[in-house]
């Protein structure tokens, strides 16, 4: 062995072989041994020393016998097992790359993190009615209970009969046209069947049309299947309404469908029917599937009619989508269901296609199929919280009017849902991170709302406030929002 180290003499025997590191991590891949590049660096520059069975390895690779110095050789096995693999560590697939949700963003983990060292934080950033005080009718808990024993076994993978009939009849009733029991599907809330429809629809390079602000599962599940969402703009000056010439101008041959969230989130404006005119006849123009997401259909205020746009569609492929979580308060039980309707034989591959995903997950949540029966029918709680004297209306009423008295805020008044989507100045504020706006209010004032950019609306200074909390919590929220724009500026 002489004078020379180990890491000398494998620089030696690779030179004298012509070998580089590439070659030598090639042989051993090609050995079936596992030898990375960066281990390799470690062994050259003298920092670990190799195991028995990787110096056996190199040896024979390069026909010399290594011989490791007597000092390494009695610290190997406890150092180089510990030492020499590089760790092992696991990433997101690269199919998420490009797939952003951040409704529950980097801005929540935040909260989470305030709150777990003990900071109360006000929050106006979910769509959950339940911990705001909103209750599912006792009808509804009673029957889920006494149905919970015969609910044990799989279900039927598009649904209960009981359920879908009851679907069946909403939809009648709504004016969706030709919808049978087998055109229903049950899901665990609209979102798995939003996700399962655009695995089952959409092919590398389609683009789907979304609206832009939306509720960002759409664009986050289209990206996923391997499309493109391409937003058209909602015109604030409107009311929030789909600029329908937009719409018009984002057409391509590559668009396979149009997304319409009516009522909408996170504007709360609903769509008068004229305008869900117009779209259908985009649709009519460019052959377009129409997925209409209707889940607020039944929080309506001030004597407003909601108008399913499948129902001035028979002609065209659509597919409607509505659900519990919000009527019922019941976002926690995870039920949901969407109807296609129109024309189905336009879409008879596609219709293989979404039962193929919906068998997949053998069925839905059938505690919770258990209970939509009981939901539709009768009595509907939610009517009495969208009055003017209800609960949803009032709150509705009190923050427009808290907002639109800010100085440097401008707010359009929601129609339906609890969402109300307001506009900062920009010559004043300068915003031009809503993440950092974001941040900072929650930082300096306890208080978490969702930046604008989270619902894919690009202009900065937006934001969306959930207004289900209680009166004196949303006083007291926007109390600290308004001292806070006193001082900010970005
Ligand atoms: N669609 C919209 C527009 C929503 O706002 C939400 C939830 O906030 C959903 C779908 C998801 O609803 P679900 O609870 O049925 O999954």
């Amino acid at each position: 062995m002489g004078e020379t180290t180990f890491a000398e003499r494998l620089k030696a025997a690779m030179a004298a072989r012509g070998l580089k590191q590439a070659d030598l991590v090639r042989m051993a891949r090609e050995q079936g041994v596992k030898l990375g590049k960066s281990q390799l660096s470690q062994y050259l520059s003298g920092k670990t020393a190799p195991r028995r069975d990787m110096l056996a390895f190199l040896s024979s690779a390069l026909g010399s016998n290594l011989e490791l110095e007597p000092e390494s050789q009695a610290s190997q096995p406890v150092q180089a097992s510990v030492q020499e693999a590089p760790m092992r560590t696991f990433n997101k697939s690269s199919k998420l790359d490009h797939v952003s949700y951040d409704v529950r963003g980097p801005v929540l983990d935040e909260a989470m993190r305030m709150e777990e060292n003990g900071v109360h934080i006000l929050k106006l950033n979910i769509g959950n009615p339940a911990p705001f005080g909103f209750r599912t009718p006792d009808e509804v808990v009673q029957d889920m209970a006494s149905q919970l024993t015969d609910t044990e076994g799989y279900s039927d993978s598009k649904g209960l009969f009981s359920a879908r009939k009851a679907i069946m009849q909403y939809d009648q009733l709504k004016g969706i046209p030709g919808v049978q029991m087998s055109d229903i599907y049950t899901g665990n809330g609209v979102s798995e069947l939003i996700n399962l429809t655009m695995q089952a629809m959409v092919d590398n390079g389609d683009e789907i049309l979304v609206p832009s602000p939306d509720y960002p599962l759409w664009t986050a599940c289209v990206t996923l299947a391997g499309g493109k969402a391409v937003h058209y703009i909602c015109d604030e000056q409107a009311g929030w309404i789909p600029d329908v010439a937009d719409i018009r101008k984002k057409v391509t041959p590559a668009t396979k469908a149009i997304v319409v969230i009516n009522p909408n989130n996170p504007t709360g404006a609903l769509y008068p029917r004229e305008v869900l005119q117009e779209i259908v006849e985009v649709a009519r123009e460019h052959q377009l599937i129409i997925l209409a997401d209707e889940i607020y259909d039944r929080l309506v205020m001030d004597g407003e009619e909601h108008v399913s746009i499948a129902s001035l569609a028979p002609d065209l492929f659509c597919i409607t989508m509505n659900g519990l979580s919000k009527s019922h308060m019941i976002a926690g039980w995870r039920i949901g269901w969407m109807s296609i309707s129109g024309n189905k034989r336009l879409g008879k591959g596609l219709i293989e296609g979404i039962n193929m995903m919906s068998n997949m997950r053998l069925c839905s949540n059938v505690p919770a199929q258990s209970i939509v029966q009981t939901a539709l029918g009768g009595y509907q709680s939610v009517k009495s919280y969208v009055v003017p004297t209800g609960r949803v209306c009032q709150q509705r009423d009190f923050v427009y009017k808290r907002l639109s008295e800010m100085d440097g805020v401008s707010v359009v008044k929601p129609k339906a849902a609890f969402y109300i989507f307001p506009k900062l100045d920009p010559k004043k504020f300068n915003i031009h991170d809503d993440d950092q706006f974001a941040l900072d209010l929650l930082q300096d004032q306890k208080v978490l709302i969702v930046p604008g950019k989270g619902f894919n609306w690009e202009t900065p200074g937006y934001f969306r406030i959930v207004y289900l909390p209680r009166r004196a919590v949303l006083g007291e929220a926007l109390d600290k929002l308004e001292e806070f724009l006193r001082y900010y500026r970005q």
